[in-house]
């Protein structure tokens, strides 16, 4: 492809891409394929001449868009959102073009100094305490990672380092001598990552790949599935009596089934308790909730990590109108991170980085090559603002109290099984079993509630006008509407409890 056939291509896929903007609304939001569908429709071997860019377009649009679920749709309400925005598309165009895998300062100078900039922006836009800016005197800073699964690992494998190496030291053993090696593995067979079990199974995965045992906290509903301080107190006394040593703790602030946010107050004082919990590593998992922070009357959450906090990380590309991937993760001391994972052989050193004096991102992360992403993220916060984007946590925020109030409205229907918040409503069929009393969070166990919820979720999305997820919180199976999504409008937000309640009454006329 040459420059003007690139050109061409490119303004034709661009009117494409509005159109697809335009007709989402109206797609079913699930396709109707069965697995295995792609297949028959392409070639079994690649091309041996070249194609005209129509072609492929063509079967973009033919082959490509049936097979797709409309993350996009305002009526994708399931998982959490994955927004995607005008300038993020922008964004990517120009990261594609430049294509600078930008892992030492030296490999492009303008993409280290970007993101830097752009985390302290992002920093200050969700009010972090001071300690999480490159400026600050932690030696703190944010680094984007590829999602907040490859954060939390990063942050377990350097917690993991952290505690080992004041471990040993405090043992008298040198680093880099073989005594040290050697103890540093009957050391590591000990140490334990704890997290709630509501936590997202990244953090189960990060304690895998740090190669260390993991201990889960159990929440209730009585507590909102809330990870509680005595809870906490629990796993890690048992963790002493067995003679282990917890060394990374996370805490989630809006949790993937539920969106609870743990208690964080009550969560550090149990740490304070004894010298050993102290030396814990807390990260905050605040993957999808975490956007609320940028809307100023939900900022006094971030003042709980000013102390007593190492890292929190968050997804932009979730639900603060970048497009994936925007996982943003900052730690107070940046030493933490590339104490454990700067591994610089001859070939990766040049002068600016011997003298220290220029961040490395490879330092910071898993992989060496990295994308220019802090260029949408720049581009998102110019052209929104930071009073556009409150006013799009509001919105959907304002969305979700809608359809919890809908909810709320047929108590005869339905019951709310956790608080709503953060544009996430958690419910299910009204258990006739039993008395529920959702102000005491008392929600009776009851399986044909459990049954008949299960059902109604599986015949709407069956159905394909609306999609949502299910789950199942201490026994009770849930269903789960969110409204965070950037397309999203009271009407769909009200059709969709129409889609809801058709269903539910039909599923149960069935049964009686
Ligand atoms: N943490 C929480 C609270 C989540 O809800 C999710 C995904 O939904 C993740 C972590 C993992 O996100 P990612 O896909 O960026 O790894």
């Amino acid at each position: 492809m040459d420059r003007d056939q690139f050109k061409t291509a490119a303004h034709s896929a661009i009117d494409d891409i509005v159109k697809y903007f335009d007709s989402v609304p109206e797609r079913r939001v699930l396709p109707a394929v069965e697995p295995g569908y792609l297949r028959p429709l392409i070639p079994e071997n690649p091309p041996d001449e070249p194609e005209e860019w129509a072609q492929i377009q063509e079967d973009v649009d033919t082959k490509i868009k049936p097979g797709l679920t409309h993350w996009q749709s305002p009526n994708f309400m399931a998982y959490y959102p994955a927004c995607v925005t005008y300038p993020s598309i922008l964004g990517e165009m120009y990261s594609a073009t430049f294509t600078a895998p930008a892992f030492n300062w030296l490999c492009s100078p303008a993409c280290t100094e970007m993101e830097t900039i752009v985390m302290d922006w992002v920093a200050k836009a969700l009010a972090l305490p001071e300690c999480f800016r490159s400026t600050s005197e932690t030696h703190g800073g944010g680094v984007i990672q590829n999602s907040a699964s490859d954060a939390i690992a990063t942050i377990i494998v350097a917690a993991r380092e952290r505690r080992v190496r004041e471990l040993l030291l405090a043992e008298g053993l040198k680093e880099g001598t073989p005594e040290y090696e050697d103890r540093k593995f009957d050391v590591q067979a000990k140490l334990v990552a704890i997290a709630s079990d509501q936590t997202h199974s990244s953090a189960a995965k990060g304690a895998l790949i740090a190669g260390t045992r993991f201990r889960g906290v159990t929440t209730r509903l009585e507590d909102n599935m809330e990870m509680t301080g005595p809870r906490l107190r629990e796993v890690l006394e048992k963790c002493d009596k067995d003679g282990l040593t917890p060394y990374h703790l996370t805490m989630t602030f809006g949790t993937t089934n539920t969106c609870s946010v743990d208690r964080f107050a009550e969560l550090k004082a149990v740490l304070q308790e004894k010298p050993a919990w102290q030396r814990i590593w807390v990260h905050i998992d605040a993957a999808y909730a975490g956007a609320s922070l940028v809307a100023d009357e939900w900022q006094y959450i971030a003042k709980d990590f000013a102390e007593g906090v190492d890292s929190f990380n968050m997804n932009m590309h979730k639900w603060l109108l970048v497009n994936f991937d925007a996982s943003v993760l900052f730690v107070r001391n940046r030493l933490d991170l590339t104490n454990a994972l700067d591994i610089t052989p001859t070939y990766l050193r040049n002068p600016y980085s011997d003298m220290g004096t220029v961040i490395d991102y490879r330092n910071w992360s898993i992989s060496l090559g990295r994308r220019f992403r802090a260029l949408k993220i720049w581009f998102v916060i110019r052209s929104y603002g930071l009073n556009g984007m409150k006013a799009h946590i509001r919105k959907t925020i304002g969305f979700g109290d809608l359809f919890a109030g809908l909810v709320r409205d047929r108590s005869d229907l339905f019951e709310m099984v956790t608080k709503p918040g953060f544009g996430l409503t958690v419910f299910r069929v009204k258990s006739l079993q039993a008395v529920s009393n959702e102000a005491s969070g008392r929600v009776a166990k009851d399986e044909v509630a459990n049954d008949l919820t299960k059902k109604i979720s599986e015949l709407v999305n069956e159905r394909g006008e609306i999609f949502f997820t299910s789950t199942v919180v201490d026994g009770v199976c849930v269903m789960r509407v969110v409204s965070a999504n950037p397309m999203a409008e009271e009407k769909y937000i009200r059709n969709a409890f129409d889609v809801i309640v058709r269903t539910t009454e039909e599923v149960l006329k069935e049964k009686k």
